[in-house]
């Protein structure tokens, strides 16, 4: 878990049942990042072909006026710049590591699928088990309690209100 910092930019808390911060997440529907670069509505990315359409992303035929724009999804994949990271420790993570990539690819399927801006950027292994990066803060979680459900073992979670960022850790059992 993290530290605790009184006066410091994170203030975490160790509820069992983070409901603030669960309804933090749900107002910050839409991601801050560059909003000097607010698409145009209708717009399609140039990138991913997502489309911008009555101020909402979705997969779908490029709308006839259509402006080009790059989704904010893309921006952070290009710069490097995640807003969420699960990280899975323990033995079973580096036994079970073919498995769990499927599930996670899974999850990201369905969750892309009705939400393009939520993706994966990276996964990575570590000397513990592996990290994913992704695009958006719903992601984390949701892969999180798959293989929670799936595995067993414990979720926490820690968002970082001024950099609108996300760290979810699954401890395999
Ligand atoms: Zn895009």
């Amino acid at each position: 878990m993290g530290q605790q910092h009184q006066h410091g930019r994170k203030v975490v808390d160790h509820r069992p049942q983070p409901e603030r911060r669960d309804r933090l997440i749900q107002e910050k529907e839409h991601d801050p990042y560059k909003p000097s670069l607010k698409p145009a509505d209708p717009g399609v990315c140039t990138i991913c072909h997502a489309v911008y359409e009555e101020g909402r992303w979705h997969w779908g035929a490029r709308p006839a006026a259509a402006s080009d724009t790059v989704c904010q999804a893309c921006q952070r994949i290009r710069d490097h710049i995640p807003a969420g990271i699960l990280t899975m420790d323990g033995a079973f993570v580096r036994t079970h590591r073919a498995e769990l990539l499927a599930q996670v690819r899974h999850q990201e399927t369905l969750e892309s699928s009705e939400h393009p801006l939520n993706r994966i950027m990276d996964i990575r292994d570590t000397s513990d088990g592996m990290t994913v990066t992704t695009t958006d803060l719903h992601l984390p979680r949701r892969v999180a309690e798959a293989l929670r459900s799936h595995h067993h073992g414990e979720v926490t979670w820690q968002y970082d209100d001024d950099d609108y960022f996300l760290r979810v850790h699954w401890q395999a059992d």
